[in-house]
C-alpha cells in the first residue's frame, strides 16, 4: 500500500528544524488501517517472535492490532512512573537530558523472543532502550520493526546485528 498518502508532514513541529511525520491521518481510514496492519504482520511474521514489545503512546495503536493480527502477546514500554508492578528499567540519552523505559518484569521469559515495535525510528534512541529491556530479562530481540524509517538519522546503525523492518524508508 502507499503508506504515505497517509502521513501528514509538518514542518517545525515540536520545534524548528524538525520535520514532524504525523502517522495518525491513517486512524481516519480503517480500511487503509487494516491494510497497514496486515502488511506489517506479513512484514515480520518470519522472525519468530513470542512477543511483542511495543513503546508509548503511538506504538501501541498499531501494536494492539498487529498483536491480534499475529496471535502474539503485547507487552507495553512505559515511561517511568506509569507501570504498576515490579518493572525493569532503562534509561537512555535524548537531545537535552534522559528518558526511562519500562516494562513490568513478569511479562518477559528468558525463553521468550521479542519482536521490537515503534512507528517512527529516527534517532533509534527508543528501539536500542527496547532492546536493552528484553536483554535485561534475559529475552532474545526477534527484531525491530517500524512503519517508517528516517534513514538520514541512521537509527538502523544504532540497532547493529538487530533484524530492522521498515514499512517506509526515508
Ligand atoms: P528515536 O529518535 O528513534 O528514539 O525516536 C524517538 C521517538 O520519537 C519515536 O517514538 C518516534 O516515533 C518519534 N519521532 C522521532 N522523530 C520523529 C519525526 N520526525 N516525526 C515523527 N515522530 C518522530
Amino acid at each position: 500500500m502507499d503508506i504515505e498518502k497517509h502521513i501528514a508532514v509538518v514542518k517545525d513541529f515540536p520545534k524548528k528544524g524538525i520535520i514532524f511525520k504525523d502517522i495518525s491521518p491513517i486512524f481516519l481510514n480503517p480500511n487503509a488501517f487494516s491494510q497497514l496492519i496486515d502488511e506489517l504482520a506479513a512484514s515480520v511474521r518470519d522472525l519468530g517472535a513470542t512477543k511483542i514489545f511495543a513503546a508509548e503512546a503511538r506504538g501501541f495503536l498499531f501494536g494492539a492490532p498487529l498483536s491480534i493480527k499475529l496471535g502474539l502477546p503485547l507487552v507495553p514500554v512505559r515511561k517511568k512512573g506509569k507501570l504498576p508492578r515490579e518493572t525493569v528499567e532503562v534509561s537512555y540519552g535524548l537531545e537535552y537530558g534522559t528518558d526511562t523505559l519500562c516494562v513490568h518484569c513478569q511479562d518477559v521469559q528468558p525463553q521468550d523472543k521479542i519482536l521490537i515495535f515503534d512507528d517512527i525510528l529516527a534517532t533509534g534512541g527508543t528501539a536500542k532502550a527496547m532492546c536493552s529491556l528484553a536483554e535485561k530479562l534475559g529475552a532474545e530481540v526477534a527484531g525491530c520493526a517500524f512503519i517508517m524509517e528516517l534513514s538520514f538519522l541512521k537509527g538502523r546503525e544504532r540497532l547493529n546485528g538487530v533484524e530492522v523492518r521498515s514499512m517506509l524508508i526515508e
